[in-house]
This record gives C-alpha cells, sequence and structure tokens, in this order.
C-alpha cells in the first residue's frame, strides 16, 4: 500500500509534490520520498518518517526543477528500511531514472532470482528493483520501448510512475488493481497522482483515470498515451480500496469513496439490522461513513461514541505486533456520556486479526453500553492480498479460521454481522463482481501466477 504523485510543467514541481504526498499520507506512513528532475540531472530525498516532518523548505529547495516524482510507503513487499524507500533512483547506461511503485509484483522473486544468476546486484528488497534491472537491460531502442518489455516480463498490480531528466511517465498495469488519476493544473503542469484528493489539495483539474493497461508519456508540455499491454482477462480494481484503504473525499474508479462506503452501510443495515439497539455508532475514521448509512436505513440514531486521536498513526500500519496492540489505545477513547446505559450498534470497516476489535468491544463495555452489536461493512476478510494491501499471511486472519460465532466470542460482542459479499458488489454497482478484485473476501486472485491453489498455498504459508 502506497501513494504517488508526479507533475511535470511546473517551477514549482517539488513543493507541489510535497502537497500531493501530503493528501496521499494516508497511503503510507512509513517513509517518504521525492525525486526532481531540472531538465539535466535528477536529484532525490527519501527519509523515513512522515511527510510533514521531511520536507522541510531547505530539502524541497535541494530538489529543483519542473518535474518530480514522489511516494509515501507502507511496506507490502520488502522490509521496512530507508533502502526499500522509494522513489528509487539509478543512473544506467542510457541515464538517469527514477521509479515510484503502488502495488505488488507477483512474479518479483522468480524475475529477481534470475537476474541475480545473471549478475544483477539488488541494492533494496523492494519487488520495484526489479522493474529497473529489466528495464536497464533491454536491447530496445527508447526508455519507452525498455519500459514495456520489462514490464511485459511482469504479473501483478502496479501503478507506476516513472521520471527521466526530460519525461513523466505513468502506467497502470491490465488488471487496473490500483487506482491512478491524471490532472492538469491552470498553468498546463500535468499532474498523476493515486488518487483525486491529491489533485483536489493542489487545485488541479481531474482530467481522467488511466485506463487499466495504459501508459502515459509526457516530454515538453506534450501528452502521448498507448495501451502497450495485453488486455488482462477481466478487470480487477481492489475492491479494499473502496472499503478501507482510499480517502471518503476522493472519486475512485469512477465513483466517489464517501458515497460507496455510505451504501455498504446501508446495505448492511439491511442485511445484518440490530433492531433494538439505541443508537449507531462508528470507530472512527475508517467506519464513519458506514455508520452515517446504517443510520439512516435502520432509522437508529448516529452519535459519536468513540473519539480518535489525531496524533497517532494507522495503528494497524505499524509493522510490529506489540507497537500495534499499544496503538489501539492510544488511538481510540470512548465518550462515557453517550455510551452508558446504551444499546449500542458499533460499525467498523474490516476485522483483519480480531485485535482491534476486541479492545474496542471491551472499552464500549467498561464506558457503561449495556450490549454491543458490531457490523462490519465488508465480508469477511479470509484471504491474504499479493496485490498491495498489507494483509497479513492466512493464519493471522481470524476469518480464515473462525466462524462469525466464534468471532462475536472472541471479540466479546453480543452480536457480529458481516456484510455479504453481493451486497458489497451491488454498493459498488458490480453486482457479478467482475470488474473488482475481491480476492481478500472469496479466495480468487486474478493473476495466472496466483490462478493455481499451489501458488496460493506457498505464498500463504
Ligand atoms: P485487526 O485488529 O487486525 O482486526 O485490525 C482491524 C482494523 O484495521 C480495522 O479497524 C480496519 O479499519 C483496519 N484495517 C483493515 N485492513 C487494514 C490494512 N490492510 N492496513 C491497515 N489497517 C487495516
Amino acid at each position: 500500500m502506497c501513494g504517488i504523485f508526479g507533475i511535470t510543467g511546473h517551477g514549482e514541481a517539488s513543493n507541489l509534490t510535497y502537497l500531493g504526498l501530503h493528501a496521499l499520507q494516508h497511503r503510507g506512513q512509513e517513509s517518504a520520498g521525492i525525486v526532481s528532475s531540472d531538465g539535466h540531472i535528477l536529484r532525490a530525498h527519501r527519509q523515513m518518517g512522515l511527510v510533514a516532518d521531511i520536507f522541510t523548505a531547505p530539502v524541497i529547495e535541494g530538489l529543483p526543477g519542473d518535474a518530480a516524482i514522489g511516494h509515501v510507503r507502507y511496506s507490502t513487499a520488502g522490509g521496512s528500511q530507508l533502502k526499500n524507500a522509494q522513489p528509487l533512483f539509478v543512473a544506467y547506461a542510457g541515464g538517469q531514472f527514477s521509479i515510484a511503485h503502488n502495488g505488488n509484483i507477483v512474479n518479483a522473486a522468480e524475475l529477481k532470482a534470475s537476474l541475480e544468476s545473471e549478475g544483477a546486484l539488488f541494492q533494496s528488497d523492494a519487488d520495484t528493483e526489479v522493474v529497473m534491472h529489466l528495464l536497464a537491460r533491454s536491447k530496445q531502442p527508447t526508455f519507452e520501448a525498455k519500459l514495456v518489455e520489462a514490464l511485459r516480463k511482469v504479473e501483478g498490480a502496479y501503478s507506476i510512475l516513472l521520471l527521466t531528466e526530460d519525461k513523466l511517465i505513468a502506467v497502470r498495469d491490465p488488471h487496473g488493481f490500483r487506482p491512478l488519476v491524471l490532472g492538469k493544473m491552470k498553468e498546463g503542469a500535468y499532474v498523476v497522482a493515486s488518487e483525486t484528493t491529491a489533485l483536489d489539495l493542489i487545485e488541479a483539474e481531474v482530467v481522467r483515470e488511466l485506463e487499466p493497461g495504459e501508459l502515459v508519456v509526457i516530454e515538453n508540455g506534450v501528452l502521448r498515451a498507448s495501451m502497450p499491454f495485453k488486455p488482462a482477462p477481466r478487470l480487477g480494481r481492489c475492491i479494499f480500496e473502496h472499503v478501507y484503504f482510499a480517502k471518503p473525499d476522493s472519486v475512485l474508479f469512477g465513483t466517489s469513496v464517501y458515497e460507496v462506503r455510505k451504501r455498504l452501510g446501508m446495505q448492511l443495515a439491511r442485511e445484518q439490522p440490530a433492531p433494538d439497539a439505541d443508537l449507531v455508532i462508528a470507530v472512527p475514521d475508517s467506519g464513519v461513513p458506514a455508520a452515517i448509512g446504517f443510520s439512516q436505513t435502520s432509522g437508529i440514531p448516529y452519535d459519536v461514541g468513540l473519539i480518535r486521536s489525531h496524533y497517532v498513526g494507522r495503528t494497524f500500519i505499524e509493522p510490529q505486533q506489540s507497537i500495534r496492540h499499544f496503538g489501539v489505545k492510544l488511538k481510540l477513547s470512548a465518550v462515557r456520556s453517550v455510551l452508558k446505559g446504551k444499546r449500542v450498534v458499533v460499525v467498523d470497516d474490516s476485522i483483519v486479526r480480531g485485535t482491534t476489535s476486541r479492545k474496542i468491544v471491551k472499552m464500549l463495555k467498561a464506558a457503561g453500553a449495556v450490549s454491543v452489536h458490531l457490523r462490519i461493512s465488508s465480508p469477511p476478510t479470509q484471504w491474504p492480498c499479493y496485490y498491495g494491501i498489507d494483509t497479513p499471511s492466512r493464519t493471522e486472519l481470524i476469518a480464515a479460521s473462525h466462524s462469525t460465532e466464534e468471532i462475536a466470542k472472541y471479540v466479546t460482542a453480543d452480536s457480529l454481522g458481516y456484510l455479504s459479499l453481493e451486497g458489497l458488489g451491488a454498493a459498488v454497482e458490480d453486482p457479478k463482481r467482475n470488474t473488482y478484485c475481491t480476492a481478500c473476501f472469496s479466495g480468487q486472485y486474478l493473476t495466472e501466477k496466483l490462478s493455481r491453489d499451489s501458488d496460493v498455498a506457498k505464498l500463504s504459508a
């Protein structure tokens, strides 16, 4: 899970990239980086930590030029270390280039092994570096042709931005797993970002999403678009972006994230009612739109029973279990006056390991709730994501080995209800669920590599 942003044709490229990354901070908080180009030289700054702490005025001044790309990282492949921070940046025989990647390449290990056997030296554990090596080794005549040759060997999820001395390139994989949107500023600068929220912040107009499988090259203010890859048998836009990951004010895959989340809550109220409850509360922030939808459809009043501290990051994102445990208490506190003596419906977007929900239910009861009915605005998360969302292995996913009743017992809820897969499809207006990837809920992986159970078993082990 990562966020990417790129701009070309603007005198304040790195400053705007800083702002864009700020708007995408929810997509990753481990490290951030910007690489700029002044037309001749690429300059990079990458650091562990948050965008606002890293990019001080002197750091941004050290990144001159009319073009820049940036990245916020939350590790899926490769550990949480500076060497894996992006954008990656190299000099090769053809010049310099930099790359920022959101997604996950499922055949990276095989490609890396084969490149290493031919003498390639890898500097990071990031799957993205495989693309750089493939590109640098290509015998094709142009940078674009080298890139296309490299990406044809790659399977999985990639929304990628590349910066050379004189070009900004954006590519989206043929399944369209991860989002990527093109925008334009009044002054004519082109912008590409993971989510529309980044364009809104810098007052860029949304032009359109990149098509799955599309390659866009922007050079000297001119944009060229092409479709150089074999189309995927079907689209695989990530449904979990709508459920949890994207920011609610973004328009993603053509639909408002906020409206989808509200519809998820409405559908949940129809499928999993809690008729005796006195009030509906959300687990903030991600559960808020669905809780409002649940309240509107059920007629049960919505109130604020949990307050979120905005001075801690997303707890789940901390890679160590010990920090995560501590984090839930730091992050949420219960409002006693709202909860005391009440039968409460609490809406959250998903249960992964179950540790957060268990703490929340206990917190609500300790604050005086007489009963707690947990409602989840997505189906049980049963399968790991190999396409760029950081879900743990199957053994850690509570719904992979426990029934809904068992999970309710574990989290100490008086009742537990999940949204159905059909309900989820209806909320994203894809009732047949054939334009979205639902692998985390259904186990139906879309790439050829993971279409075999043996691949999944190996990766899930
Ligand atoms: P858990 O305690 O493991 O069950 O975590 C569940 C919480 O983590 C839910 O409140 C979700 O909002 C959030 N969550 C779900 N998936 C992810 C993810 N991939 N990354 C970060 N947070 C997540």
